[in-house]
């Protein structure tokens, strides 16, 4: 007879690939379920936490402090970490479904969009993916150089990424040096010589996908204040609409920031410029970025629908670097259905579908399943729809061959897979925060996957 999956002789054994927010909340919500389950988490990188370690600024230690959340569902039994495992390259799907009845992928979105304009990928134009994880020492990104020799910097797109780069790039090494930024990146800003950043963004101020909280600050800089000017506070009807909409108050306190920052005229050494209803066209020069050439838009559309159209009136910024941060795409993993157009896995709150059908036994949360929108706290609610529709397929379940984490080892092991579990984590978070006290810092992050296992041998 065969036992019953989720019973106590038969725990429900779920795979969950990427060890980010969305990732943690639905262990948590597996954890409150009523029935056995052992939960084991799989990172492509040997350090668990995804965006909240390597993605948020590190200048805003609170965001981080959900980490202590998940370090308790971490501590948890029926958790287990292997980290240093890419699923789709070390070990295929197919592989991961002889050990897991259920996988779970929240894996969030982890390349850029395109701008598809011409150069953009000259040198000096980088995607903000790359500057954002340089200076959280992602270990991917710890080649790239960033030359800030040039006085101007230019950033595209309106959202909170681009905030974070822009607020890097204005603050001083003091206003950074007590962070967890790398030391590399503190000694590579700490010498600078940007002395303006121009955001740009194609729609206008009231349609800004930032948030209050985060402009905020741009009047709180030491040396550094924003510039906005007034006559791009005049809005259409459409945008006045949208503007007086009660759901809208995020809109509404933005367009206040952004007034107030109108009025300014105390200055500062250094400068945000925030640009509206500019689109990139062109990125020009020779062997690097020398100027970016934005074209003009108006607004069309109805209130709420209002799109960026082009004016054929063009203007130049002279420029040293470049900054794309127009949003993040999710990255295929062979034996998981993609939906090209939207950048996710192809899913029904969830349960990821291929023509349209179900394949049982696969789910996504987070990013990779809604597109890479909202804070850390909405994967919250995302990761539980996710998880109360795997709890009631489960009665469903044909049961995978090998429900066992020893049996999961093992295979890793014969495939000279060299993981990561949470103890040996546990040791490098030691690690970090003993680097981070005499320079005082909370940790001076290991960056190098070379440094990272030589600090467990
Ligand atoms: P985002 O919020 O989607 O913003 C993307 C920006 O790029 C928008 O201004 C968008 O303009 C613009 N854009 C897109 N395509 C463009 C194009 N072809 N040309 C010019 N501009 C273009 O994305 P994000 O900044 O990457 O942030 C991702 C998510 O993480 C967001 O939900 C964000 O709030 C969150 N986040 C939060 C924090 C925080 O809480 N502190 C920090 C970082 C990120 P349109 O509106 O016209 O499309």
């Amino acid at each position: 007879m065969s036992l019953v999956i989720g019973s106590l002789e038969r725990p429900l054994r779920v795979a969950v690939v990427g060890s980010g927010p969305s990732g943690f909340y639905a262990i948590e919500t597996l954890f409150s379920a009523k029935l056995a389950v052992t939960v084991d988490v799989f990172d492509r990188l040997p350090t668990p936490f995804g965006l909240v370690r390597y993605g948020v600024a590190p200048d805003h230690p609170k965001i981080k402090n959900v980490i202590k959340i998940y370090e308790k569902i971490a501590l948890d039994p029926r958790f287990y970490f292997f980290g240093n495992v890419n699923i789709g390259h070390d070990v295929s799907v197919k592989e991961l479904q002889k050990f897991y009845d259920c996988i779970i992928f929240a894996c969030g979105a982890e390349t850029d969009k395109h701008l598809n304009i011409p150069n953009e990928n000259l040198v000096g134009s980088h995607t903000a993916t790359e500057f954002v994880g340089w200076y959280n020492g992602h270990p991917d990104y710890q080649s790239r150089e960033f030359d800030l020799s040039h006085p101007v910097a230019v950033i595209v797109g309106l959202g909170n990424v681009a905030m974070d780069v822009a607020r890097i790039l204005s603050k001083t090494a003091d206003e950074l040096k007590g962070t967890d930024i790398t030391q590399k990146a503190l000694a590579v800003l700490s010498q600078s010589k940007i002395r303006e950043v121009h955001v740009v963004g194609r729609r206008g101020p009231v349609q800004s996908a930032f948030t209050p909280v985060e402009i905020k600050e741009f009047g709180e800089l030491s040396q550094a204040m924003p510039v906005v000017k007034s006559e791009d506070l005049v809005i259409n009807d459409a945008s006045q609409k949208e503007l007086a909409d009660p759901q809208a108050a995020v809109r509404k306190k933005n367009f206040e920031i952004l007034k107030k920052y109108s009025a300014i005229t105390e200055q500062k050494p250094r400068k945000i410029f925030f640009h509206f209803l500019k689109s990139p066209v062109e990125i020009k020069g020779k062997t690097k970025v020398e100027q970016i050439v934005l074209e003009k838009n108006i607004l069309s559309g109805e209130a709420g629908q209002q799109s960026a159209k082009g004016t054929k009136v063009f203007e130049t910024i002279d420029c040293g670097n470049i900054f794309r941060s127009v949003g993040y795409r999710g990255v295929p993993i062979d034996g998981v259905p993609f939906d090209i157009k939207k950048g996710i896995f192809a899913n029904n709150a969830g349960r990821i579908l291929e023509n349209g059908k179900v394949l049982a036994g696969l789910y996504a949360a987070g990013w990779i399943k809604r597109g890479p929108t909202g804070v850390i706290g909405t994967n919250k609610p995302d990761s539980e729809e996710t998880v109360n529709n795997l709890l009631a397929d489960v009665a469903k379940l044909k049961g995978c061959e090998s429900p066992s984490r020893e049996s999961v080892e093992q295979y890793l092991k014969t495939k000279n897979i060299r993981f990561v579990n949470y103890q040996d984590w546990q040791k490098i978070n030691a690690a970090e925060i003993e680097r981070g006290k005499p320079l005082g810092k909370p940790r001076e992050k290991i960056t190098t996957l070379k440094d990272i296992f030589s600090c467990l041998s």
